[in-house]
């Protein structure tokens, strides 16, 4: 009788991105926010908190580790009129959160690094499905959602809330924030996530975008920065036929 000690069939592959000065970082899962920029939330017609104190909830979804694009090349998603890119950082946790709720005083013990990635959205589909009160992971969580940037280590970059977060699209700016106007800020979502999630070593978390989000088309050349210190191009290419 056959064990259990073998694949059935050909291991998937383990989706990596690149590190600054080498090495692969696995992904494990990829956590994501909503609504953590007030313009953002605005523009989406959601009432931004006035106050920290007012701020409730956290929004949180989750996008398949293998949505990741490293080589730069997005393929157009089917099932779609209107991607729309939504530029973020990217965190990258290096080690497991211990069990129970995670104090933000200990969460920057956890990361390894940032990266800046862009939550690419079937916004048609992700509004079809708020309308009907439907969740939203068709239109969230697709094949390419993910393209990300090269990581750098947490202490190449130093602190995050006086750095501006910015993408062009065809060499013309569409988004552009400081880190210090996230509602929540990277301490602050990895104790939220952890009240919900065990939070482990290769996950990696998208912290939500400012304003700005509009439409990509086949051919657009995508560029998103954090400062001179984080980049990531990618380029959108036709459907697959
Ligand atoms: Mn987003």
């Amino acid at each position: 009788m056959d064990g259990i000690d073998h694949d059935v069939i050909p291991s998937p592959p383990q989706p990596r991105v690149p590190v600054r000065g080498g090495g692969t970082f696995p992904v494990r899962r990829i956590y994501c926010v909503g609504r953590n920029f007030a313009d953002h939330a605005r523009e989406m017609g959601a009432v931004a908190p006035a106050s920290k104190a007012d701020r409730g909830q956290p929004v949180f979804f989750l996008k398949p580790a293998n949505a990741i694009v490293t080589d730069g090349t997005v393929t157009y998603p089917p099932g779609t009129q209107d991607l729309h890119h939504e530029v973020e950082l990217v965190v990258a946790l290096g080690r497991d959160a211990p069990d129970g709720v995670l104090d933000p005083a200990a969460a920057q013990s956890l990361v390894f690094g940032y990266g800046v990635g862009l939550d690419l959205t079937r916004r048609d589909l992700q509004a079809a499905a708020k309308a009907k009160g439907l969740p939203w992971d068709i239109g969230k969580a697709f094949d390419d959602s993910a393209p990300i940037g090269e990581l750098r280590r947490a202490d190449d970059i130093g602190e995050l809330a006086p750095r501006t977060l910015s993408l062009t699209v065809n060499d013309a700016l569409r988004q552009q924030s400081r880190l210090d106007q996230l509602i929540w800020d990277v301490p602050d979502i990895l104790h939220e996530l952890s009240k919900l999630y065990a939070l482990r070593a290769g996950d990696l978390v998208f912290m939500g975008t400012p304003a700005g989000v509009a439409a990509l088309q086949p051919g657009d050349t995508c560029v998103a920065r954090l400062d001179d210190v984080l980049e990531l191009r990618c380029r959108i290419a036709p459907p697959r036929a």
